[in-house]
């Protein structure tokens, strides 16, 4: 089969054939149906130098969906044919974390797949026809027709911001303000995430024109452009007390400034973004009881949950598709920031 190769740190990955992957004792071989690119991946091309507990060569693509292909031995509950999802953070599954599905946080990473990591993430992931997956409990079957295109970047660009959202919950009442920086893969499946499950006013911020109209075709109350009178902007719209919850989806040094300007005492500032900002944090630097606070993907359960969201067109990705063979053009245009919603790669 064919397959996107990232073969070492700082390149360019290249499609190339390999083996096609067999399924051993409890593993699961999926015919893959889509496989989103994630902006992730672009730091892992031209950021990242080790520093992570694994290390190229790796088949690309950790936000994945397709058909169940291959069984191996012993593993029920599932058939051939059958439309799943691919929770993406492989864990032990016998820790304490791995036991409540938080398996982002495995706590015995060296009993895991691979420690810290997953497919797509040091080892093989979805930018190919077929993917190895290692245990049949990261497999949630697909319902209600959501087609594994959808169901691809729900994966992580909904799955990550759903997570971000739930952990603010009981923030996000009825006349509260939340502000979401970046409405790309992760911002514009944020945007209806907050709109689905919680009242409050959404704002939305991003550089890009289409995105914040497509933000506010999703349900966004208000937009704006970053810049010097961003803060001033946000700060009014809330009457001067700010925002109640900031999802920054960029994480960049001014988007991270910008987040603590306009938080709301007592908020919720909630750094998603990878982008290599930093934030000064002192008693004086942010509003009084501001927790900040950095997110990483989500729960298995968490994975089951935004599905049925998805399932029931509560929220839907606006993705647009490449041929696996287009697979690094995405990524191109992707990094010029011509994508809108997700790039979603069939293999
Ligand atoms: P994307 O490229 O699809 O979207 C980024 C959006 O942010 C774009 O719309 C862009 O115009 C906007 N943007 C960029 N700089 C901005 C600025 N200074 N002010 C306002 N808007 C700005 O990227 P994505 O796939 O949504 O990923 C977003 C970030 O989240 C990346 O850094 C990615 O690595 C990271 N990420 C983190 C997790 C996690 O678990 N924490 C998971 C997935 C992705
Ligand atoms: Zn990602
Ligand atoms: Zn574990």
């Amino acid at each position: 089969m064919y397959a996107l190769r990232l073969l070492s740190w700082k390149s360019e990955p290249v499609l190339m054939e390999v083996e096609d992957p067999r399924p051993g004792p409890g593993q699961v071989v999926i015919k893959v149906g889509g496989a989103g690119a994630c902006h992730s991946d672009l730091h892992l091309m031209h950021d990242f130098e080790g520093g992570l507990p694994w290390a190229p060569p790796f088949t690309l693509g950790h936000e994945n969906a397709g058909w169940v292909h291959e069984l191996g031995a012993g593993v029920t509950g599932f058939e051939v044919g059958q439309p799943v999802a691919v929770y993406g953070p492989w864990g032990c599954g016998s820790c304490a974390r791995c036991q409540l599905g938080i398996e982002t946080y495995c706590e015995n990473p060296m009993a895991a797949p691979i420690p810290g990591g997953g497919g797509g993430l040091g080892l093989d992931g979805g930018m190919a026809e077929y993917l190895l997956v290692p245990a049949a409990r990261f497999l949630v079957p697909l319902t209600d027709g959501l087609s594994p295109a959808a169901a691809a970047p729900i994966t992580d660009a909904g799955l990550t911001p759903y997570h971000a959202v739930r952990r603010s919950w009981h923030k996000l009442a009825p006349g509260t303000t939340a502000v979401v920086i970046g409405a790309g893969g992760l911002g514009h499946m944020g945007v209806q995430i907050l709109k689905a499950t919680t009242a409050a006013r959404i704002v939305v911020v991003d550089q890009k024109e289409d995105a914040l109209a497509m933000a506010t075709s999703m349900g966004a109350d208000h937009t704006v452009v970053p810049g010097p009178e961003a803060a001033a902007e946000i700060r009014d719209y809330t009457h001067g007390i700010g925002a109640d919850v900031v999802l920054d989806f960029v994480g960049a040094e001014a988007t991270m400034k910008l987040g603590a300007a306009v938080a709301r005492q007592l908020g919720d500032l909630t750094i998603v973004g990878i982008a290599g900002g930093t934030l000064p944090v002192s008693f004086f630097s942010v509003p009084y009881e501001v927790s900040i606070q950095t997110t990483y993907w989500g729960s298995r359960p968490e994975l089951v949950e935004v599905l049925d969201l998805a399932a029931r067109g509560l929220i839907a990705p606006h993705y647009t598709t490449f041929p696996l063979t287009e697979a690094v053009e995405a990524y191109h245009r992707l990094e010029k920031g011509e994508v809108s919603g997700r790039a979603v790669i069939l293999p």
